[in-house]
């Protein structure tokens, strides 16, 4: 029972991060959510998460490539709701392509947003958290921070500092009451894995279908995505008082694909 917290969600205009907010907000959470995307279908979002669940919901547009307007969300929970319990770094983006032909201008807008956008948040967030005395700081990362496939070079790169940085706030903040960790997501079908099917397709030079069964799947033994109730359950666990000895960890969600 979340009744009164308040969460963050970075990247909560789709995917993982929209269906993150609402396992939260079902649970009594108050949200602050964020994301790129159409006003209207934001604010549709946003009006449907607060009436479904009887929870205040809010949205901040911080653009995570911009530390200044990190800092700002952040403090717009304090703003707000005078606390924040949960921040829930999600926001991420990715981009198929071997290194020689890899944008530098997408390897750099992938760190920025997978990985140092995970940073300022944290920064903002600990002076709140530690006033509080409690906090949870959970980072979406992936089995691609464990585990590299080849053309995600970026990603896999961020991801892996992703794991790094999660480690070490564990560490920092055990005295605190604040736990950090991550949670390690095997293929889950949303936008962005819709997207990259026909990129992957490319790269290999294969077919979409093939993609889907004999690269994505291939790699989970148990050969089905990931669902958003599953990683809602890993995301429950974390935030909950059980999960207060848990640091500085991960939860992979993943089909097994790590363990080979
Ligand atoms: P998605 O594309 O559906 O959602 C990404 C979210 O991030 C959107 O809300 C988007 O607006 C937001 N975003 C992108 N750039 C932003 C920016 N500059 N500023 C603010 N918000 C921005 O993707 P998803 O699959 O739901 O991914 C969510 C997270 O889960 C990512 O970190 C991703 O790496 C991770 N992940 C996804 C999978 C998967 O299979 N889908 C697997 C493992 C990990």
């Amino acid at each position: 029972d979340l009744t009164g917290q308040v969460a963050i969600i970075t990247g909560s205009t789709s995917g993982i991060g929209a269906a993150m907010a609402e396992a939260l907000a079902a649970n009594g959470c108050h949200i602050i959510l964020n994301g790129l995307g159409d006003a209207s279908e934001i604010e549709s979002l946003r009006a449907k998460i607060a009436s479904d669940h009887g929870v205040e919901v809010r949205y901040h547009p911080a653009n995570m490539l911009k530390p200044d307007e990190i800092a700002d969300m952040v403090a717009s929970a304090e703003r707000e709701f005078g606390r924040l319990d949960i921040l829930l770094s999600n926001a991420g983006i990715q981009h198929v392509s071997p290194v020689e032909d890899f944008p530098a201008e997408k390897w750099d807008a992938i760190i920025a947003i997978n990985l140092t956008s995970v940073f300022h948040a944290a920064k903002a967030a600990i002076p709140v958290m530690k006033r509080q005395g409690k906090g949870r700081i959970v980072n979406l990362a992936s089995a691609h921070g464990l585990v590299a496939s080849p053309f995600k070079s970026a990603y896999v790169a961020a991801k892996h500092g992703v794991m790094g940085f999660t480690k070490t706030l564990g560490l920092e903040l055990a005295e605190d009451g604040i736990t950090c960790n991550a949670i390690c997501p095997g293929y889950v079908k949303t936008p962005l894995v819709e997207n990259q099917i026909a990129d992957t397709a490319k790269a290999r030079g294969i077919t979409e279908d093939e993609v889907v069964r004999d690269v994505m799947l291939a790699a989970q033994p148990t050969k089905k995505f990931v669902t958003y109730e599953q990683l809602a359950g890993a995301l429950l666990y974390l935030v909950s008082d059980a999960g207060a000895n848990m640091n500085g960890s991960w939860i992979s969600v993943d089909g097994g694909w790590t363990a080979k």
